[in-house]
């Protein structure tokens, strides 16, 4: 793909739009620009110019910039991407948001709240809870990441079971489209039926079909009595073929969070703490939610009889604290022990994640592998962590990554799964995109591309090469 050069006085032109102040372009400072999550440097790409927008307007301006001059425009929130979506392998204009961070409005009465997109999803979490409510979106990395970067990635995390990932919290979007028109897309509706859902188009489309400006999100009163209870199991097929038995004896858990024993291990290694039953196996973290004590009592003696019949060895109710302290360490956990690592975010239908963890298990130890398994078991979305080992070198190991990869995705598909559960397609899995997506379907997505961003100026080359 070939792009003009932002020139001095294109740049000219991007700090007469958001200040002088809100431009970078000294190689330092824009550096950490230059990547996301992913630690390989072979997917760090530097950017020419970072600008922070201050508003939608701007935003329009510069992507309307960007369509006459010819230059690639990436939209940023926090960086905390794992596909490298907000790369910019073209160079040109990485766009933050991060100054865009308000919370402008939060309607207790009508339950929703009106974001920019550089809010930090806890800062959100936060700010419901101090009304006495409830923003359900709970990806891991809620520390960190923004609202914006969540609506983009249609991000899940641990309550994704019980309401569903980001998409499912969202009521409107006010977008810049890839040509520069600021769009007020969706309704803070609980139904319609009026033509295309665009604003669903937009959610997960990884930066490529527009620039989120703000969102309107649902909030709802914060549950008042939840539980979490933590089952231990020496089989991990075992104790992922529980979820479905949990959800037909009636109980919908807000979290089914599974840990394999050796992750627990290097968890454990990485806060320097002993976890709850990590001598014993591997680990189902199930939150429950209640109308009151009685009620969450009896969802854990049923869910302890479950789990138990499901080959248990201990049901504990969980220091909740520590328990969810250790499951969102695993990605520092295993950064801890390399920086040369395969991250896989596959999901497959909920019932066939038993069969999915056994082939991963099986194929990790035919390409002599090293992995660390984290899985949201409650929706099938297994987070596969390959290390470096350490008696083989680069070359060797990165052949039977790539090996396992290809049988892997294989079977991934074959069990009616996809390439990622969350983390989006970015840069770093259009390849594996473009292999295993239905043609048609493929076409389809390349098709809306290409109408809605002629020019190809908002994040080009991520999800799919545009020939
Ligand atoms: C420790 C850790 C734990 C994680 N846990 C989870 C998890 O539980 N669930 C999960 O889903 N993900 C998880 N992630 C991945 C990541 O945090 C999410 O994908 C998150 O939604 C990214 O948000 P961000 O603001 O950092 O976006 P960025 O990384 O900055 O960008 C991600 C993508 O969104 C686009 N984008 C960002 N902002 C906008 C905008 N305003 N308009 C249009 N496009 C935009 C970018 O171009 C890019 O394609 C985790 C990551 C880490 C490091």
């Amino acid at each position: 793909m070939k792009y003009e050069e932002i020139s001095q006085e294109t740049l000219c032109k991007i700090k007469s739009i958001v200040g002088e102040k809100n431009v970078i372009t000294d190689s330092d400072m824009i550096q950490p620009y230059s990547h996301d999550e992913v630690t390989d440097p072979a997917y760090h790409h530097m950017p020419e110019v970072v600008a922070y927008a201050e508003s939608a307007q701007q935003t329009a301006d510069l992507v309307k910039l960007a369509n006459e001059r010819h230059f690639p425009v990436v939209p940023r929130g926090a960086g905390t991407g794992l596909a490298c979506g907000a790369v910019p392998i073209y160079g040109g204009l990485v766009l933050s948001l991060e100054k865009m961070n308000k919370i402008l409005e939060i309607n207790e009465d009508a339950l929703y709240a009106v974001v920019e997109p550089g809010v930090r999803t806890s800062d959100l979490q936060a700010a419901a809870e101090a009304k006495g409510l409830f923003y359900a979106g709970d990806p891991c990395s809620g520390d960190s990441c923004f609202i914006g970067g969540n609506i983009a990635t249609n991000a899940g995390g641990n309550r994704a079971v019980k309401y569903g990932t980001t998409r499912h919290q969202v009521y409107a979007i006010e977008i810049v489209s890839p040509t520069g028109t600021i769009m007020n897309l969706g309704a803070r509706l609980q139904k319609q039926s009026t033509g295309y859902c665009l604003d669903q188009l937009v959610i997960g489309s990884e930066g490529t079909l527009g620039i989120i400006t703000q969102a309107t999100v649902k909030l709802l009163p914060k549950p008042q009595f939840t539980l979490d209870l933590l089952a231990v199991f020496h089989s991990v097929e075992d104790a992922i073929g529980v979820v479905n038995k949990v959800i037909r004896a009636g109980i919908m858990p807000t979290c089914v969070e599974f840990m394999d024993n050796i992750t627990i291990r290097s968890v454990e290694r990485y806060l320097n703490e002993k976890l709850q039953g990590s001598e014993e196996g591997n680990y189902l973290i199930i939150q429950v939610e209640g109308i009151n004590e009685e009620d969450l009592d009896d969802k854990a003696v049923t869910l302890d009889e479950i789990c138990t019949e499901n080959g248990s060895s201990s049901v504990l109710v969980a220091d909740s604290e520590k328990i969810w302290r250790a499951r969102k360490s695993f990605a520092e956990a295993v950064r801890a022990e390399s920086l040369i690592v395969c991250k896989e975010d596959v999901v497959a239908p909920v019932d066939k994640e038993p069969q999915l963890l056994h082939e991963i298990l099986l194929l990790a130890k035919k390409y002599n592998l090293i992995t660390r398994i984290a899985s949201h078991a409650g929706d099938g979305n297994i987070h596969l962590n390959i290390i470096k080992n350490e008696e083989l070198s680069y070359e060797v190991w990165d052949k039977n990554v790539k090996d396992m990869q290809q049988e892997l995705y294989k079977t991934i598909y074959a069990l009616g799964g996809r390439l990622s559960g969350e983390h989006g397609i970015g840069y770093k899995r259009k390849h594996l995109m473009e292999e295993f997506t239905d043609p048609n379907e493929l076409e389809w997505m390349k098709a809306i591309k290409k109408t809605l961003d002629p020019n190809n100026i908002l994040n080009p080359g991520k999800i799919f090469d545009i020939e």
